[in-house]
Protein backbone atom coordinates (compact mmCIF):
# COMPACT_ATOMS: atom_id res chain seq x y z
CA UNK A 1 0.00 0.00 0.00
CA UNK A 2 1.25 3.73 -0.10
CA UNK A 3 2.79 5.39 2.71
CA UNK A 4 0.70 8.30 2.11
CA UNK A 5 -3.35 7.57 0.96
CA UNK A 6 -5.54 10.98 0.85
CA UNK A 7 -8.55 10.68 1.94
CA UNK A 8 -9.87 12.27 -1.68
CA UNK A 9 -8.38 14.56 -4.41
CA UNK A 10 -9.23 18.12 -4.69
CA UNK A 11 -11.17 19.11 -8.05
CA UNK A 12 -9.47 19.21 -11.16
CA UNK A 13 -10.67 22.61 -11.90
CA UNK A 14 -10.12 24.35 -15.22
CA UNK A 15 -6.87 24.83 -16.57
CA UNK A 16 -7.68 28.71 -18.40
CA UNK A 17 -3.79 28.86 -19.89
CA UNK A 18 -4.88 25.92 -21.65
CA UNK A 19 -6.22 27.17 -25.10
CA UNK A 20 -9.13 25.18 -26.03
CA UNK A 21 -9.88 24.29 -22.17
CA UNK A 22 -10.53 28.22 -22.23
CA UNK A 23 -12.69 28.57 -25.87
CA UNK A 24 -14.55 25.49 -24.28
CA UNK A 25 -15.40 27.58 -21.35
CA UNK A 26 -16.09 31.13 -22.96
CA UNK A 27 -18.62 29.47 -25.19
CA UNK A 28 -20.54 27.50 -22.52
CA UNK A 29 -20.36 30.87 -20.16
CA UNK A 30 -21.23 33.17 -23.32
CA UNK A 31 -25.21 32.34 -23.17
CA UNK A 32 -24.84 33.70 -19.62
CA UNK A 33 -23.23 37.02 -20.16
CA UNK A 34 -27.04 38.90 -20.66
CA UNK A 35 -28.86 36.48 -18.66
CA UNK A 36 -31.17 37.62 -15.63
CA UNK A 37 -31.36 35.69 -12.72
CA UNK A 38 -34.17 36.15 -10.09
CA UNK A 39 -34.25 34.74 -6.32
CA UNK A 40 -36.22 34.53 -3.50
CA UNK A 41 -36.21 32.79 -0.23
CA UNK A 42 -36.54 29.38 -0.13
CA UNK A 43 -38.22 27.73 2.81
CA UNK A 44 -40.06 24.42 3.78
CA UNK A 45 -43.64 25.88 3.91
CA UNK A 46 -45.79 28.84 2.21
CA UNK A 47 -43.95 32.30 2.53
CA UNK A 48 -44.86 35.79 1.91
CA UNK A 49 -44.49 37.31 -1.23
CA UNK A 50 -42.26 40.73 -1.22
CA UNK A 51 -40.92 43.46 -3.48
CA UNK A 52 -37.97 42.50 -5.54
CA UNK A 53 -35.05 44.42 -5.49
CA UNK A 54 -32.27 45.06 -8.50
CA UNK A 55 -28.95 43.47 -8.25
CA UNK A 56 -26.45 45.59 -10.54
CA UNK A 57 -23.15 44.37 -11.86
CA UNK A 58 -20.65 46.15 -9.69
CA UNK A 59 -18.34 47.09 -13.01
CA UNK A 60 -21.13 48.52 -14.80
CA UNK A 61 -24.20 50.16 -12.90
CA UNK A 62 -26.13 50.48 -15.41
CA UNK A 63 -26.68 46.40 -15.81
CA UNK A 64 -29.16 44.80 -14.22
CA UNK A 65 -28.21 40.78 -13.22
CA UNK A 66 -30.65 39.97 -12.04
CA UNK A 67 -33.71 40.69 -8.89
CA UNK A 68 -34.05 39.20 -5.11
CA UNK A 69 -37.21 39.56 -3.16
CA UNK A 70 -35.24 39.32 0.63
CA UNK A 71 -36.99 37.43 3.25
CA UNK A 72 -39.32 39.13 5.00
CA UNK A 73 -40.25 38.36 9.45
CA UNK A 74 -43.18 36.52 8.54
CA UNK A 75 -40.79 33.85 5.75
CA UNK A 76 -37.93 33.83 8.77
CA UNK A 77 -40.82 32.73 10.81
CA UNK A 78 -41.73 29.75 8.25
CA UNK A 79 -38.25 28.95 7.82
CA UNK A 80 -36.89 28.46 11.50
CA UNK A 81 -40.49 26.33 12.37
CA UNK A 82 -39.77 24.30 9.73
CA UNK A 83 -35.99 23.66 10.17
CA UNK A 84 -35.82 20.17 10.97
CA UNK A 85 -31.90 18.32 11.21
CA UNK A 86 -31.05 15.57 8.36
CA UNK A 87 -31.53 12.82 10.01
CA UNK A 88 -30.35 10.83 6.92
CA UNK A 89 -27.07 8.60 7.81
CA UNK A 90 -23.85 9.82 7.10
CA UNK A 91 -22.82 7.84 3.84
CA UNK A 92 -26.17 9.19 2.81
CA UNK A 93 -25.45 12.59 3.82
CA UNK A 94 -21.77 12.42 2.29
CA UNK A 95 -22.89 10.79 -1.23
CA UNK A 96 -25.65 13.87 -1.31
CA UNK A 97 -23.01 16.30 -0.76
CA UNK A 98 -20.43 14.71 -3.43
CA UNK A 99 -23.58 15.08 -5.99
CA UNK A 100 -23.72 18.71 -5.07
CA UNK A 101 -20.10 18.98 -5.73
CA UNK A 102 -21.05 17.03 -9.51
CA UNK A 103 -23.44 19.56 -10.05
CA UNK A 104 -21.74 22.23 -9.46
CA UNK A 105 -18.80 21.31 -11.76
CA UNK A 106 -21.26 20.75 -14.95
CA UNK A 107 -22.90 24.01 -13.71
CA UNK A 108 -19.66 25.93 -13.81
CA UNK A 109 -19.84 28.11 -16.60
CA UNK A 110 -22.80 29.72 -15.39
CA UNK A 111 -21.51 29.99 -11.90
CA UNK A 112 -18.42 31.43 -13.49
CA UNK A 113 -21.17 34.20 -15.05
CA UNK A 114 -22.55 34.59 -11.72
CA UNK A 115 -19.43 35.17 -10.03
CA UNK A 116 -18.00 37.90 -12.55
CA UNK A 117 -21.36 39.44 -13.16
CA UNK A 118 -22.86 40.11 -9.48
CA UNK A 119 -19.56 39.63 -7.81
CA UNK A 120 -17.04 41.39 -9.94
CA UNK A 121 -14.41 38.23 -10.26
CA UNK A 122 -11.85 37.60 -13.23
CA UNK A 123 -12.29 34.05 -14.54
CA UNK A 124 -8.90 33.20 -12.74
CA UNK A 125 -11.14 34.20 -9.74
CA UNK A 126 -13.69 32.23 -10.60
CA UNK A 127 -12.26 29.05 -11.90
CA UNK A 128 -10.68 29.56 -7.85
CA UNK A 129 -13.80 30.13 -6.29
CA UNK A 130 -15.58 27.07 -8.06
CA UNK A 131 -12.83 24.56 -7.37
CA UNK A 132 -12.59 25.87 -3.57
CA UNK A 133 -16.11 25.39 -3.07
CA UNK A 134 -16.20 21.80 -4.64
CA UNK A 135 -13.20 20.93 -2.56
CA UNK A 136 -15.26 21.69 0.60
CA UNK A 137 -18.51 19.48 -0.29
CA UNK A 138 -16.14 16.92 -0.95
CA UNK A 139 -13.78 17.13 1.50
CA UNK A 140 -16.44 17.88 4.34
CA UNK A 141 -18.46 14.74 3.12
CA UNK A 142 -15.20 12.65 4.20
CA UNK A 143 -15.65 14.37 7.66
CA UNK A 144 -19.50 13.39 8.11
CA UNK A 145 -18.31 9.50 8.13
CA UNK A 146 -16.18 10.59 11.24
CA UNK A 147 -18.97 12.13 12.59
CA UNK A 148 -20.16 10.41 15.73
CA UNK A 149 -22.90 12.06 17.68
CA UNK A 150 -25.95 14.14 16.07
CA UNK A 151 -25.73 17.51 14.49
CA UNK A 152 -26.07 20.76 17.39
CA UNK A 153 -29.42 21.32 15.43
CA UNK A 154 -30.49 24.55 13.56
CA UNK A 155 -26.98 26.25 12.55
CA UNK A 156 -27.51 29.88 10.59
CA UNK A 157 -24.88 30.01 7.90
CA UNK A 158 -24.15 34.37 7.23
CA UNK A 159 -21.61 33.96 4.51
CA UNK A 160 -19.94 37.09 3.22
CA UNK A 161 -19.89 38.31 -0.65
CA UNK A 162 -15.86 37.70 -1.16
CA UNK A 163 -16.50 34.24 -1.47
CA UNK A 164 -20.29 33.96 -2.30
CA UNK A 165 -20.25 30.82 -3.42
CA UNK A 166 -16.89 28.99 -1.79
CA UNK A 167 -17.39 30.07 1.48
CA UNK A 168 -21.34 30.13 1.38
CA UNK A 169 -21.64 26.50 0.32
CA UNK A 170 -18.37 25.86 2.99
CA UNK A 171 -20.33 26.83 6.10
CA UNK A 172 -23.70 24.94 4.73
CA UNK A 173 -21.35 21.85 3.61
CA UNK A 174 -20.11 21.45 6.98
CA UNK A 175 -23.47 22.06 8.64
CA UNK A 176 -25.35 19.32 6.32
CA UNK A 177 -22.12 17.25 6.82
CA UNK A 178 -22.91 16.90 10.91
CA UNK A 179 -26.48 16.21 9.70
CA UNK A 180 -27.44 20.15 11.64
CA UNK A 181 -30.19 21.83 9.68
CA UNK A 182 -29.24 25.27 7.85
CA UNK A 183 -30.92 28.39 7.45
CA UNK A 184 -28.58 30.54 4.90
CA UNK A 185 -28.03 34.23 4.89
CA UNK A 186 -26.19 34.72 1.80
CA UNK A 187 -24.46 38.69 1.95
CA UNK A 188 -26.99 41.49 0.55
CA UNK A 189 -24.52 42.20 -2.15
CA UNK A 190 -24.45 38.24 -3.61
CA UNK A 191 -27.87 37.12 -3.26
CA UNK A 192 -28.26 35.60 -6.72
CA UNK A 193 -25.39 33.75 -7.35
CA UNK A 194 -25.93 31.73 -3.33
CA UNK A 195 -29.74 31.02 -4.52
CA UNK A 196 -28.26 28.74 -7.36
CA UNK A 197 -25.95 27.54 -5.09
CA UNK A 198 -29.17 26.50 -2.78
CA UNK A 199 -31.18 25.10 -6.13
CA UNK A 200 -27.85 22.87 -7.02
CA UNK A 201 -27.91 21.21 -3.73
CA UNK A 202 -31.84 20.83 -3.56
CA UNK A 203 -31.56 19.17 -6.78
CA UNK A 204 -29.02 16.95 -5.28
CA UNK A 205 -30.93 15.59 -3.12
CA UNK A 206 -30.69 17.80 0.51
CA UNK A 207 -33.82 18.03 2.18
CA UNK A 208 -35.72 20.95 1.66
CA UNK A 209 -36.53 21.30 5.31
CA UNK A 210 -32.42 20.52 6.05
CA UNK A 211 -31.73 24.10 4.46
CA UNK A 212 -33.20 26.70 3.45
CA UNK A 213 -32.41 30.48 2.04
CA UNK A 214 -32.93 33.61 3.20
CA UNK A 215 -32.01 36.82 1.60
CA UNK A 216 -31.77 39.91 3.86
CA UNK A 217 -29.97 42.47 5.60
CA UNK A 218 -27.82 42.20 8.61
CA UNK A 219 -30.07 43.92 10.42
CA UNK A 220 -32.92 42.09 9.63
CA UNK A 221 -32.52 38.22 8.82
CA UNK A 222 -29.07 38.37 10.93
CA UNK A 223 -30.31 39.23 13.37
CA UNK A 224 -33.42 37.42 13.72
CA UNK A 225 -31.20 34.55 12.83
CA UNK A 226 -28.90 35.09 15.71
CA UNK A 227 -31.22 36.39 18.41
CA UNK A 228 -33.61 32.83 18.23
CA UNK A 229 -33.56 30.57 20.92
CA UNK A 230 -34.17 28.03 18.21
CA UNK A 231 -30.96 28.52 16.67
CA UNK A 232 -28.31 26.10 18.31
CA UNK A 233 -24.82 27.42 16.16
CA UNK A 234 -23.92 30.08 14.25
CA UNK A 235 -21.08 30.08 11.66
CA UNK A 236 -20.15 33.94 10.20
CA UNK A 237 -17.75 34.85 7.52
CA UNK A 238 -17.20 39.10 7.18
CA UNK A 239 -16.07 42.01 9.84
CA UNK A 240 -14.48 41.46 13.27
CA UNK A 241 -16.77 43.67 14.39
CA UNK A 242 -20.22 41.93 12.88
CA UNK A 243 -18.70 38.89 14.22
CA UNK A 244 -18.80 41.13 17.32
CA UNK A 245 -22.38 41.92 17.17
CA UNK A 246 -23.19 38.89 16.32
CA UNK A 247 -21.69 37.16 19.52
CA UNK A 248 -23.88 39.70 21.74
CA UNK A 249 -26.94 38.71 19.84
CA UNK A 250 -26.08 35.05 20.55
CA UNK A 251 -25.28 35.70 24.09
CA UNK A 252 -28.50 37.35 25.28
CA UNK A 253 -30.62 34.84 23.07
CA UNK A 254 -29.16 31.55 22.47
CA UNK A 255 -28.90 28.81 24.74
CA UNK A 256 -25.22 29.09 26.49
CA UNK A 257 -22.13 27.27 24.81
CA UNK A 258 -24.14 27.43 21.14
CA UNK A 259 -21.01 27.50 18.90
CA UNK A 260 -20.23 30.47 17.02
CA UNK A 261 -17.51 29.65 14.40
CA UNK A 262 -16.43 33.13 13.11
CA UNK A 263 -13.53 33.62 10.48
CA UNK A 264 -13.08 37.51 9.90
CA UNK A 265 -10.53 40.55 9.18
CA UNK A 266 -6.83 40.33 8.83
CA UNK A 267 -4.33 42.96 8.85
CA UNK A 268 -2.07 40.90 7.22
CA UNK A 269 1.46 41.52 7.17
CA UNK A 270 5.04 39.69 4.86
CA UNK A 271 8.18 40.45 5.50
CA UNK A 272 11.21 39.72 2.89
CA UNK A 273 14.73 40.08 4.02
CA UNK A 274 18.16 40.84 1.77
CA UNK A 275 18.48 37.21 0.78
CA UNK A 276 15.01 37.11 -0.66
CA UNK A 277 14.42 36.08 -4.25
CA UNK A 278 13.05 39.55 -5.63
CA UNK A 279 11.90 38.85 -8.78
CA UNK A 280 9.99 35.94 -6.89
CA UNK A 281 8.91 38.26 -3.74
CA UNK A 282 7.29 41.03 -6.07
CA UNK A 283 5.47 38.70 -8.07
CA UNK A 284 3.60 36.92 -4.97
CA UNK A 285 3.28 40.37 -3.27
CA UNK A 286 1.19 41.32 -6.78
CA UNK A 287 -0.83 38.59 -6.26
CA UNK A 288 -1.23 38.50 -2.30
CA UNK A 289 -2.05 42.86 -2.11
CA UNK A 290 -4.28 42.77 -5.47
CA UNK A 291 -5.85 39.59 -6.78
CA UNK A 292 -9.69 40.02 -6.30
CA UNK A 293 -9.33 43.33 -5.99
CA UNK A 294 -7.54 42.84 -2.50
CA UNK A 295 -10.84 41.40 -1.27
CA UNK A 296 -9.43 38.65 1.06
CA UNK A 297 -9.47 38.46 4.59
CA UNK A 298 -6.19 36.96 3.48
CA UNK A 299 -4.74 39.48 0.90
CA UNK A 300 -1.46 41.43 2.48
CA UNK A 301 -1.79 44.71 4.19
CA UNK A 302 1.81 46.06 5.12
CA UNK A 303 4.97 44.35 3.27
CA UNK A 304 7.93 44.51 5.26
CA UNK A 305 11.23 45.06 3.31
CA UNK A 306 14.68 45.02 4.62
CA UNK A 307 15.96 48.63 3.70
CA UNK A 308 19.18 47.24 1.27
CA UNK A 309 16.88 45.68 -0.69
CA UNK A 310 14.20 48.48 -0.58
CA UNK A 311 14.75 50.73 -3.50
CA UNK A 312 15.20 47.93 -5.72
CA UNK A 313 11.88 46.49 -4.89
CA UNK A 314 9.87 49.52 -4.77
CA UNK A 315 11.26 50.14 -8.69
CA UNK A 316 10.68 46.61 -9.59
CA UNK A 317 6.68 46.40 -7.76
CA UNK A 318 5.80 49.72 -9.06
CA UNK A 319 6.34 48.44 -12.62
CA UNK A 320 4.82 45.30 -12.20
CA UNK A 321 1.46 47.27 -10.47
CA UNK A 322 1.57 49.49 -13.68
CA UNK A 323 1.32 46.35 -15.93
CA UNK A 324 -1.96 45.51 -14.55
CA UNK A 325 -4.88 45.99 -16.13
CA UNK A 326 -8.70 47.21 -14.01
CA UNK A 327 -11.37 46.45 -16.13
CA UNK A 328 -14.93 44.31 -16.36
CA UNK A 329 -13.86 41.44 -15.09
CA UNK A 330 -15.54 39.26 -17.87
CA UNK A 331 -12.89 40.64 -20.16
CA UNK A 332 -9.54 38.01 -20.39
CA UNK A 333 -7.36 40.68 -20.06
CA UNK A 334 -8.75 42.45 -16.70
CA UNK A 335 -6.48 41.43 -13.61
CA UNK A 336 -8.46 43.35 -11.55
CA UNK A 337 -12.15 43.82 -10.83
CA UNK A 338 -14.12 46.34 -8.95
CA UNK A 339 -14.63 46.63 -5.28
CA UNK A 340 -18.27 45.43 -4.33
CA UNK A 341 -19.64 48.62 -4.06
CA UNK A 342 -20.00 52.12 -3.42
CA UNK A 343 -20.11 52.15 -0.08
CA UNK A 344 -16.55 49.80 0.06
CA UNK A 345 -14.96 52.16 -2.36
CA UNK A 346 -15.82 55.12 -0.06
CA UNK A 347 -14.41 53.88 3.05
CA UNK A 348 -10.96 53.42 0.89
CA UNK A 349 -10.93 56.41 -0.26
CA UNK A 350 -11.09 58.31 3.08
CA UNK A 351 -8.15 55.77 3.84
CA UNK A 352 -6.33 57.04 0.75
CA UNK A 353 -7.23 60.83 1.41
CA UNK A 354 -5.81 60.25 5.23
CA UNK A 355 -2.60 59.22 3.58
CA UNK A 356 -2.95 61.31 0.83
CA UNK A 357 -1.80 58.21 -1.54
CA UNK A 358 -2.00 58.50 -5.20
CA UNK A 359 -2.82 55.18 -7.18
CA UNK A 360 -0.87 54.18 -9.75
CA UNK A 361 -2.96 53.05 -12.42
CA UNK A 362 -5.94 54.71 -14.30
CA UNK A 363 -9.31 53.01 -13.18
CA UNK A 364 -12.09 52.88 -15.40
CA UNK A 365 -14.87 55.61 -14.98
CA UNK A 366 -18.22 53.87 -14.07
CA UNK A 367 -18.75 50.88 -11.87
CA UNK A 368 -16.97 51.21 -8.01
CA UNK A 369 -13.51 50.53 -9.65
CA UNK A 370 -9.92 51.76 -7.22
CA UNK A 371 -6.65 51.36 -8.78
CA UNK A 372 -3.97 49.39 -6.84
CA UNK A 373 -2.10 52.19 -4.25
CA UNK A 374 0.97 51.94 -2.16
CA UNK A 375 1.20 54.10 0.87
CA UNK A 376 4.58 54.14 2.82
CA UNK A 377 4.32 53.71 6.55
CA UNK A 378 6.74 53.99 9.55
CA UNK A 379 4.75 50.19 10.55
CA UNK A 380 1.80 47.97 10.77
CA UNK A 381 0.76 50.05 13.45
CA UNK A 382 -0.66 52.74 11.13
CA UNK A 383 -2.91 50.49 10.03
CA UNK A 384 -5.68 51.56 12.58
CA UNK A 385 -8.10 48.80 10.44
CA UNK A 386 -8.33 46.40 7.83
CA UNK A 387 -8.68 48.40 4.58
CA UNK A 388 -10.15 45.81 2.19
CA UNK A 389 -9.45 46.77 -0.98
CA UNK A 390 -6.09 46.88 -3.64
CA UNK A 391 -3.68 49.50 -1.48
CA UNK A 392 -0.53 47.89 -0.20
CA UNK A 393 1.35 49.54 2.61
CA UNK A 394 5.37 49.13 2.59
CA UNK A 395 7.33 49.74 5.68
CA UNK A 396 11.16 49.11 5.85
CA UNK A 397 13.14 47.60 8.33
CA UNK A 398 17.13 47.55 9.60
CA UNK A 399 18.95 44.14 9.66
CA UNK A 400 18.95 44.47 13.50
CA UNK A 401 15.23 45.30 13.98
CA UNK A 402 13.15 42.27 13.17
CA UNK A 403 12.71 41.69 16.75
CA UNK A 404 10.44 44.67 16.35
CA UNK A 405 9.39 43.98 13.42
CA UNK A 406 7.26 40.57 14.31
CA UNK A 407 5.94 42.01 17.58
CA UNK A 408 4.42 45.13 15.84
CA UNK A 409 3.10 42.32 13.71
CA UNK A 410 1.93 40.45 17.11
CA UNK A 411 0.25 43.31 18.15
CA UNK A 412 -2.38 44.15 15.67
CA UNK A 413 -4.33 41.94 17.73
CA UNK A 414 -5.65 39.90 14.05
CA UNK A 415 -3.82 36.97 13.41
CA UNK A 416 -4.98 35.45 9.51
CA UNK A 417 -2.32 35.44 7.73
CA UNK A 418 1.65 36.00 7.97
CA UNK A 419 3.95 36.03 4.72
CA UNK A 420 7.68 35.86 4.94
CA UNK A 421 10.39 35.71 1.96
CA UNK A 422 13.86 34.53 2.84
CA UNK A 423 16.37 32.41 1.69
CA UNK A 424 17.84 31.44 5.38
CA UNK A 425 16.42 28.41 7.01
CA UNK A 426 17.26 28.81 10.54
CA UNK A 427 15.00 31.93 10.00
CA UNK A 428 11.83 30.63 8.66
CA UNK A 429 11.87 28.46 11.70
CA UNK A 430 12.40 31.04 14.01
CA UNK A 431 9.80 33.33 12.58
CA UNK A 432 7.31 30.94 12.31
CA UNK A 433 7.61 29.78 15.66
CA UNK A 434 7.05 33.85 16.93
CA UNK A 435 4.59 34.98 14.72
CA UNK A 436 0.67 34.10 15.84
CA UNK A 437 -1.57 33.47 12.73
CA UNK A 438 -3.38 31.10 11.51
CA UNK A 439 -1.75 30.66 7.96
CA UNK A 440 1.87 31.42 7.12
CA UNK A 441 3.23 31.23 3.75
CA UNK A 442 7.39 31.00 3.07
CA UNK A 443 8.67 31.84 -0.57
CA UNK A 444 4.91 32.15 -2.16
CA UNK A 445 2.28 34.58 -2.23
CA UNK A 446 -0.30 34.73 1.20
CA UNK A 447 -3.53 33.81 -0.39
CA UNK A 448 -5.80 30.92 -1.76
CA UNK A 449 -5.30 28.28 0.80
CA UNK A 450 -6.59 24.50 -0.34
CA UNK A 451 -9.26 22.62 1.14
CA UNK A 452 -7.87 19.70 2.95
CA UNK A 453 -4.29 20.83 2.75
CA UNK A 454 -4.35 24.23 3.97
CA UNK A 455 -6.55 24.62 6.37
CA UNK A 456 -8.07 28.17 6.92
CA UNK A 457 -8.54 30.46 9.81
CA UNK A 458 -6.82 32.59 12.36
CA UNK A 459 -6.37 33.65 16.11
CA UNK A 460 -7.14 36.77 17.88
CA UNK A 461 -9.10 39.09 16.04
CA UNK A 462 -9.35 36.87 13.40
CA UNK A 463 -11.73 34.38 14.32
CA UNK A 464 -12.45 31.53 16.52
CA UNK A 465 -11.68 28.28 14.68
CA UNK A 466 -11.91 25.53 14.19
CA UNK A 467 -10.26 26.14 10.52
CA UNK A 468 -12.38 26.23 7.25
CA UNK A 469 -11.40 23.70 5.14
CA UNK A 470 -9.47 21.31 7.94
CA UNK A 471 -10.13 18.61 10.47
CA UNK A 472 -12.28 19.83 13.00
CA UNK A 473 -14.25 22.05 11.25
CA UNK A 474 -17.19 19.41 10.65
CA UNK A 475 -17.25 18.28 14.56
CA UNK A 476 -17.99 21.32 15.45
CA UNK A 477 -21.07 21.84 14.70
CA UNK A 478 -22.03 17.73 16.30
CA UNK A 479 -22.69 17.31 19.61
CA UNK A 480 -19.22 15.38 20.22
CA UNK A 481 -17.01 18.19 20.67
CA UNK A 482 -15.05 20.26 23.08
CA UNK A 483 -16.17 23.96 22.76
CA UNK A 484 -13.27 25.98 21.93
CA UNK A 485 -10.65 23.10 22.03
CA UNK A 486 -10.80 22.53 18.51
CA UNK A 487 -8.57 24.55 15.66
N1 LIG B 1 -9.59 31.36 1.96
C1 LIG B 1 -9.26 32.56 1.22
C2 LIG B 1 -7.79 32.62 0.91
O1 LIG B 1 -7.04 31.82 1.43
C3 LIG B 1 -9.65 33.81 1.95
C4 LIG B 1 -11.02 33.77 2.51
C5 LIG B 1 -11.60 35.14 2.79
O2 LIG B 1 -11.19 36.17 2.23
O3 LIG B 1 -12.55 35.17 3.58
O4 LIG B 1 -7.38 33.50 0.18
Amino acid sequence: AALYEPERANSKGWDITDGPTLRRLEDARAPFKTHTWSAAPIVAAASAPGDPLEVRNPANPDEIVGHVTTAEDTTIEAALAAATPWTADTEARAATLNRVADLYEQSAPELFALLAREAGKTLLDCVGEVREAVDFLRYYATQAAKCTSPGVGTVTCISPWNFPLAIFTGQIAGALAAGCAVLAKPAEQTPLVAHRAVQLMLEAGVPATALQYLPGTGATVGRALTSDPRIAAVAFTGSTPTAQTIRRAMAEHLATGAPLVAETGGINAMIIDSTALLEQAVRDVVASAFQSAGQRCSALRCVYVQDDIAPAFREMLTGAVEALTMGDPWDLATDIGPLIDEVARKNILKHLEDHDAKPLIAAPKTGTFLAPTLIEVPNVSALQREIFGPVLHIATFKADGLDQVISDINSTGYGLTFGLHTRIDSRVQDIVERIHVGNVYVNRNQIGAVVGTQPFGGEGLSGTGPKAGGPSYVARFTKDTDPGAKK
